[in-house]
């Protein structure tokens, strides 16, 4: 086979000389099968902005399924991460604020987060394009149902530098499982997530905030820090639908150096940002990159 292969790169070097396309020639079918690409079917517009606030209204689905997603991978156990190296500079208190390990630090910071994605391509896409003009990164807390409909969607989180969380399988009250059933409703989306990008979630929120520590051990035991949030926009509620300026005020209301923001993939939300982020830095914040928080809250 080698010799076969290398007397055809000698006779067709012979012939070709300087042109360079023998080896080309040898290995025409070797390219990689093609990565899937990032096209979003736009479908109905399923996404219910009023399901954040009210329990129970996740569509519950079951979650033994196998995964769709079949994108290849090295099957190292070790994690495939395309993203730098970020060094731990912060941690979290037990009040669910982000505080520096040191005075090198800044300390008037505040931490981004959406909930209850990955709904919709239009909506990730200008929320990243605001991060990103803003040079931040935020944690995307995702439900494992929605995951399972719109894998790309989850990609697409990622592929553009933004941290993926877990905010559980169904937007239910944990609390009022079993503890064997909540565990899986968190285990359920670390692997939906590792087979979907490679790597799993290492920030953990329940919905509704609603957890004990049955389910703090359980998050803790799969590697990921626990948290609610310490500044709530309250762009689920409907005093805020429609006014981006109102999720504005209410996060400027509660602001405080540190603050763990709350906020969703709702249109107005994604209307607000670009202002919001303008507003914190006007006021001397920046935006804490949610790879250096320790995973351990102290
Ligand atoms: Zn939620």
């Amino acid at each position: 086979m080698f010799r076969h292969t290398a007397a055809l790169i000698i006779a067709a070097s012979l012939l070709l000389s300087a042109c360079g396309t023998a080896e080309e020639k040898t290995s025409d079918n070797s390219t990689p099968a093609g990565e899937s690409t990032t096209k979003v079917q736009e479908e109905q517009g399923n996404s219910n902005p009023t399901e954040t606030g009210e329990p129970g209204t996740g569509v519950p689905e079951p979650s033994t399924e196998d995964s769709t997603v079949t994108e290849e991978e090295p099957e190292s156990s070790e994690k495939v991460s395309t993203e730098e190296k970020v060094e731990k500079t912060y941690h979290m208190n037990e009040n669910y604020y982000i505080k520096p390990n040191d005075e090198a630090s800044p300390s008037k910071v505040v931490l981004l987060t959406f909930d209850d994605g990955p709904k919709e391509e239009k909506m990730i896409t200008s929320l990243i394009d605001t991060l990103d003009k803003h040079n931040a990164k935020a944690i995307f807390f995702v439900n494992g149902y929605r995951v399972k409909s719109h894998p790309e969607l989850l990609k697409l989180i990622h592929e553009r530098g933004q941290i993926v969380g877990n905010h559980a399988w169904d937007h239910e009250d944990l609390k009022k499982m079993s503890n064997a059933e909540a565990a899986k409703q968190v285990t359920d989306v670390q692997k939906i997530v590792k087979d979907t990008i490679g790597e799993e979630p290492q920030f953990f929120r329940p919905p509704f905030g609603s957890g004990n520590d049955a389910l703090k051990s359980a998050v803790k035991k799969n590697g990921m820090l626990y948290m609610t949030w310490s500044n709530g926009s309250l762009d689920w509620d409907k005093s805020t639908k429609d006014k981006p300026e109102k999720v504005i005020q209410n996060v400027l209301d509660q602001l405080n150096p540190g603050s763990n923001i709350l906020m969703h993939e709702l249109p107005w939300t994604v209307e607000a940002l670009d202002e919001l982020l303008t507003k914190l830095e006007k006021k001397g914040y920046s935006f804490v990159d949610p790879r250096a928080i320790e995973l351990e809250a102290r």
